[in-house]
């Protein structure tokens, strides 16, 4: 039977302290004179992925029922940003696994909750959300790969693509049609937990303009058999629902990381511009910089704040895809806009290779993207309005 009880934990201002002191030492002294090289050379990071795991990411937002940290949104976000400030791909390794975690964690049955979610949590089994294909990634309704049942398993035969943690993940949330014909089409949508096994084939990583260390891959499924019981929930039909249903959460998140980046923007640029100097004054004493660091630090604000909000109406159990949509909508465009302002103010070093701001300018677009297109963001934002406000 499925239960889909929400337990949203409370959110403790000095335990976020205590967790954020614990991230920052370890970014100052284990991620930040690593990045460059990792990221140049896009290559996993496998020593920052096993830090990860003695710091509790990999169950930060797992219920401690399950041996997870179970962080409050308002925390996780904080995290989230505080990583990003650093090197945003790091996030995405721990991040879309939470997603699958709070899939089972939301919607699975306590039969699965207690399988699954403690080895999510230390990090033993790591993972991902297997959703898109290469012909449908907004419009998820639109998905082909199926799951026939077959006595007490399913045969799955499809292609997902661009998966996070494709290649070194072991398992998936993985979204499929049970029911082609049905109408409307999500009535025949289910979501499985999918470990790799025979008939589950990574075909290829992706190469991608940022994002780099984390690897994205295309997955194949040929005949492959997964047990019943991996049916998220155990009854077919919810697979889109236990989809969006993670989507608020997923955008704070991205949203947070737009913060980080915008952030990390922001304090490169007040730093270089009072150390650079032009016509013999540090170039932070000329008004057109002071427009750009004026505007930079306006969004950065905005930004967080707005993630806040959504992240504290979370938290309080309430309805916030508004909320959730305006901030993954605003900290990713702040993050587009820092990025390139930054590299505007770094001259010449903002295209260096050996320096940071290139990173962020490569980065921040696919806080646009993922997580629903800031395109739908703005849909869903004027349909709420609409919805909230009937004349
Ligand atoms: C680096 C990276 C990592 C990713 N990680 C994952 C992952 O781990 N798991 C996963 O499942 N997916 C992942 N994705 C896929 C990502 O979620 C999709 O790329 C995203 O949802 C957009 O889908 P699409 O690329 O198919 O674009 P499309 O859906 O084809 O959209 C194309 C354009 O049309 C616009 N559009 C579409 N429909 C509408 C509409 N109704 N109204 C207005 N405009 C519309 C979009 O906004 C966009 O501008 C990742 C992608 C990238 C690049």
């Amino acid at each position: 039977m499925s239960t889909a009880v929400d337990t949203r934990p409370v959110h403790d201002e000095a335990e976020d302290e205590q967790i954020l002191d614990a991230i920052r030492k370890w970014l100052e002294r284990d991620v930040k004179p690593h990045v460059l090289e990792l990221e140049h050379k896009d290559e996993y990071p496998q020593k920052m992925v096993e830090q990860m795991m003695e710091l509790g990411l990999f169950g930060a937002s797992i219920s401690a029922d399950y041996g997870g940290l179970g962080l409050s949104a308002t925390t996780y976000a904080k995290i989230v940003t505080t990583i990003s400030e650093v090197w945003m791909s790091l996030t995405g390794i721990f991040n879309s696994h939470l997603i699958m975690a709070a899939a089972v964690q939301r919607f699975g049955t306590e039969e699965q909750k207690r399988k699954w979610l403690p080895k999510f949590a230390t990090g033993e089994i790591r993972g991902g959300l297997a959703l898109t294909e290469p012909d449908c990634g907004t419009d998820l309704q639109a998905i082909r790969t199926r799951a026939v049942r077959q006595g007490d398993h399913y045969v799955i035969n499809g292609t997902k693509t661009w998966i996070s943690n494709g290649i070194k993940g072991s398992c998936y949330a993985l979204l499929v049609k049970t029911d082609p014909e049905a109408q409307p089409r999500h009535k025949g949508m289910s979501m499985f937990l999918a470990p790799k096994g025979p008939g589950f084939r990574v075909s290829r990583k992706l190469e991608k303009l940022g994002y780099k260390g984390i690897d994205s891959a295309e997955l194949i499924f040929e005949d492959y058999k997964v047990p019943a019981e991996n049916l998220i929930g155990g009854v077919e039909g919810r697979g889109f629902h236990n989809a969006v249903g993670g989507l608020e959460l997923g955008r704070i998140n991205v949203a947070a990381r737009g913060v980080g980046i915008a952030n990390a923007a922001l304090k490169e640029s007040v730093a270089y511009s009072q150390i650079r100097k032009t016509m013999g004054k540090p170039i932070c004493q000329h008004q057109a910089i002071q427009l750009k660091l004026g505007d930079m630090a306006t969004r950065c604000e905005a930004a967080r704040l707005l993630v806040e909000q959504a992240a504290r109406a979370y938290d309080k159990g309430e309805r916030c895809d508004m909320e959730a949509g305006m901030a993954k909508l605003f900290a990713s465009e702040a993050a587009v806009e820092n990025s390139m302002e930054a590299m505007r103010i770094h001259g010449g070093y903002g295209y260096s290779k050996e320096f940071n701001i290139e990173r962020y300018y490569r980065d921040a677009p696919l806080m646009c993207i993922g997580e629903g297109t800031n395109e739908m963001q703005r849909i869903i934002i004027a349909r709420q309005l609409v919805e909230r406000n009937p004349v």
